[in-house]
């Protein structure tokens, strides 16, 4: 029974914007999406105000465009 020493492997996966609880983009709108690329880039970069600023302007849009 060797015991073979394990290579550090395993990556951090992080689900984007599973477990944030933002609010979603409505498929088919531009600005919807606009809003949640540039979301998804603050959230790469690890901008933390950036998202939630985003993830305003979306709550904003989406009450405002789509409610
Ligand atoms: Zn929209």
């Amino acid at each position: 029974m060797a015991t073979r020493t394990r290579t550090t492997q395993e990556n951090p996966v992080e689900l984007p914007l599973r477990l944030e609880g933002g609010p979603k983009p409505v498929p088919g709108c531009a600005h919807c999406d606009n809003v949640a690329m540039e979301r998804d880039r603050a959230q790469a970069n690890g901008d933390g105000s950036r998202r939630s600023d985003c993830n305003v302007r979306m709550a904003r849009h989406l009450a405002d465009a789509h409610g």
